[in-house]
């Protein structure tokens, strides 16, 4: 291939679907949050997931944070979250008031570890936050199971793992809510936007009420309660409806992108590979890679080599109990197996309009690489 050409770490795959669906919306007026697609597209998305409802939102965080809040949690409480994820997750919690207690991954799924749940529960505790990490499921028998056990409720941040399977179920249907999000490096996305989609009528209604600005139906500009404008546009909608038509197709390549990489570091020493346990789908929202110590170099040398040679690549989440505005006694709270995934992972090219030829390319300088640190 022709080695001036950038490989990016992911871009969005738009076709002439969405240039369709936007234009209605332009020519038809209809690009604020009424319109036909907004319902289109969360019911959907509920059906893809299997779930009854579908609340649509403008970004995957908010979506986070309506579910709190319409399961009533607030300042007082805890809500236990694992360290290892992408900051929003723990972002959300401070946002009501509460604080996410956090617990450490385990080795097999990269997962929130289900003893170190249990380990965290106190009388406050109100919710788990379970993240599907990289497109990877959580444990979610063992974890529903520690809810139950503890009146727990469950929330499902799918916002990596669209129509990832858990056991035959999809993410984001086993918990009491699942969101979604659909920023630009997305499984799907609608430029910005999220869901949160749940069996629950009562919490649909109440969410659909707060996203709303929490107005009264019987009496306009009357608010009960204090609420927020978190509605999505038609024209993300649009998007969205476009996208959806795609999904299933962008997973099998996402899946099939994984069986590349897989296949061309067959005999690479050094590397370790994405979860893949036969009681889930992955659906490799990112091809995740370790870089181990046997490997002899970092993972920021290897990614700082692959830029010259025209590779993007992005490392993994910094635990979220180290950011800066934590107390500084959370700070220092030690989480050892987010730490090693935190210092050796690194993200390769995962766009699904990417071809063998490319991923064969991004494979052989990584070989490369590590075949020279190694000799
Ligand atoms: C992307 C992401 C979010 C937040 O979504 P936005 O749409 O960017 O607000 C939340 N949690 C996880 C795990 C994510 O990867």
């Amino acid at each position: 291939m022709n080695k001036s050409e950038f490989i990016p770490i992911s871009e969005p795959s738009l076709g002439q679907t969405e240039l369709e669906y936007v234009t209605d919306c332009v020519k038809s007026g209809w690009v604020s949050s009424l319109g036909k697609y907004i319902g289109q597209f969360e019911n959907g998305f509920a059906e893809f997931c299997g779930t009854k409802y579908g609340v649509s939102v403008f970004n995957g965080t908010v979506a986070i944070h309506l579910a709190l809040v319409a399961l009533g949690i607030g300042a007082g409480d805890e809500v236990i979250v694992p360290t290892f994820t992408f900051v929003a997750t723990a972002n959300a919690v401070l946002y009501t008031g509460a604080t996410p207690v956090f617990v450490d991954s385990e080795l097999e799924t990269w997962n929130m570890d289900p003893q170190d749940i249990k380990a965290k529960i106190t009388s406050k505790t109100k919710a788990i936050i379970v993240v599907h990490i990289y497109g990877h499921p959580a444990k979610m028998d063992e974890i529903l199971a520690i809810a139950k056990e503890n009146n727990l409720k469950v929330i499902e941040d799918a916002a990596e793992s669209h129509g990832a399977e858990y056991q035959g179920q999809k993410v984001g249907s086993m918990g009491d809510v699942g969101c979604f999000s659909f920023y630009g490096n997305k499984i799907i996305t609608t430029g910005e936007g999220g869901i949160v989609v749940t069996n629950n009528q009562k919490l649909a209604d109440e969410m659909r009420f707060l996203k709303d600005h929490a107005m009264s139906t019987e009496r306009k500009y009357y608010h009960p309660l204090l609420g927020f404008n978190y509605r999505m546009t038609n024209l993300q909608a649009a998007l969205g409806v476009a996208q959806l038509e795609k999904l299933k197709e962008f997973i099998i390549k996402k899946q099939e992108i994984a069986a590349w990489y897989r296949q061309e570091f067959a005999g690479v020493n050094g590397l370790g590979h994405p979860p893949e346990v036969p009681w889930a789908s992955n659906v490799y929202w990112m091809y995740s890679l370790l870089i181990k110590p046997e490997a002899k170099l970092s993972r920021d040398d290897l990614a700082k080599k692959l830029k010259a040679k025209g590779v993007d690549s992005r490392p993994f989440f910094l635990p979220n109990h180290q950011m800066p505005y934590m107390p500084p006694e959370v700070q220092k709270q030690n989480f050892p197996v987010a730490r090693v995934l935190s210092e050796q992972g690194l993200n390769l090219p995962s766009a699904v309009s990417l071809t063998r030829e490319k991923i064969k390319y991004v494979a052989e300088c990584i070989e490369e690489i590590v075949t020279n640190a190694q000799a």
